[in-house]
């Protein structure tokens, strides 16, 4: 089963060609950071317009990569939501118009289930599962008790996770998207300022970035003030070191209440060497459940997991039709057909 994925929710146009969902055959990938680094975040008009100019160009790519034509596809699998609604509308547009002209099945993948299902490319998926799903716009533990069945059983309260690394990268000086960049600064210091661990009492799966983040800036503002010199190292180290710690507390939490086969790690945020580190340890405790990460390639937005979702839920014969259109705040509910 070969199938060909779009994803275009935010700044990142990609498509890929999928072979059982396991197996990426080709991907081409545009990244719009550039244009939208001087906003200090995405501007969905510039994201849209970006889409257009790139889509067929990714398309093209795929075809010629693999050397396969339209002839060898088995459907078509495309994001429609969450996400920025312009965005969406132009990978939804490009599938649609190449199910219609070639007759193929419509596969619609939610986003947040495609990089959960990214992990796909590290093992195959074994339930009842427990993901960790931290990306730019969603912290959350969700249970999937089977394929196709997601619970979220925590979320944040406030800001996501990805989102916090890039407020504070802000006030480093670092460009948007800055989570790779405070990541690698990160590694050079020291958790020197020991900034709240949100939540870490309360008996839930929830999380809080936002006291974190304001802790942060006025930990950099007052030092401005009175002219002290701070280290970014340590700066940097502390931050993401507040984040793993309450990540792994909650992930911990729930893997005591809901005995699972695997740990998911996915979202932009897994890329995150100290995460990855740390869930390392802590899954040393729990002998009967394997730590699935998402391969690094994989963690930030990329059609190949869109592929790899789709490849499920065609195989379930979810498919929408030439009326699909665009859920910006689509939750999961993605093997419902539309
Ligand atoms: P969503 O998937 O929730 O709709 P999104 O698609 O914008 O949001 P992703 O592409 O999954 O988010 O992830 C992007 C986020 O990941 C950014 O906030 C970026 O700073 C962060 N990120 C990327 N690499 C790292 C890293 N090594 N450490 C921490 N954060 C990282
Ligand atoms: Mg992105
Ligand atoms: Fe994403």
């Amino acid at each position: 089963t070969i199938i060909l994925a779009f994803e275009s929710s935010c700044d990142e146009t990609s498509v890929a060609l999928v072979k059982n969902g396991a197996e990426v055959l080709a991907q081409s990938t545009a990244t719009q950071i550039k244009s939208h680094q001087r906003f200090g975040g995405v501007v969905p008009e510039v994201a849209s317009r970006h889409h257009i100019e790139q889509i067929i160009g990714c398309l093209d790519d795929v075809f010629q990569a693999s050397g396969l034509s339209y002839a060898d596809l088995s459907a078509v699998a495309v994001t429609y939501g969450p996400g920025l609604v312009g965005a969406l509308l132009v990978g939804l547009s490009a599938a649609k118009a190449v199910a219609f002209a070639h007759n193929l099945p419509l596969v619609p993948v939610n986003h947040m289930a495609g990089h959960i299902y990214a992990a796909r490319y590290t093992a195959p998926l074994q339930f009842p599962a427990l993901a960790l799903l931290v990306s730019g716009g969603h912290t959350e533990l969700v249970y999937l008790e089977k394929e196709n069945d997601f619970k979220i059983i925590g979320e944040t309260r406030d800001d996501a996770c990805g989102e916090a690394f890039d407020k504070i990268g802000r006030v480093l000086g670092i460009n948007y998207p800055a989570g790779k960049a405070v990541d690698e600064l990160a590694r050079r210091g020291k958790d020197t300022f020991h900034f709240p661990r949100a939540m870490e009492k309360e008996d839930n799966y929830d999380f809080s970035f936002s006291g974190l983040k304001s802790a942060f800036i006025n930990t950099v503002h007052h030092a401005d003030q009175v002219h002290e010199e701070l280290s970014s190292a340590d700066l940097a180290a502390s931050f993401q070191q507040s984040v793993i710690d309450v990540l792994a507390q909650k992930t911990v939490r729930a893997l005591h209440n809901y005995p699972v086969n695997q740990l998911i790690l996915a979202g932009g945020v897994a890329a995150n060497s100290g995460l990855r580190a740390r869930l390392n340890e802590e899954i040393a405790a729990f002998p009967q459940v394997d730590l699935v990460k998402a391969p690094l390639q994989y963690c930030g937005d990329n059609a190949a997991m869109i592929g790899a979702a789709g490849y499920v839920a065609f195989k379930h014969a979810t498919f929408g039709d030439l009326s699909l259109n665009a859920d910006p705040s689509l939750e999961f509910d993605w093997l419902a057909a539309k």
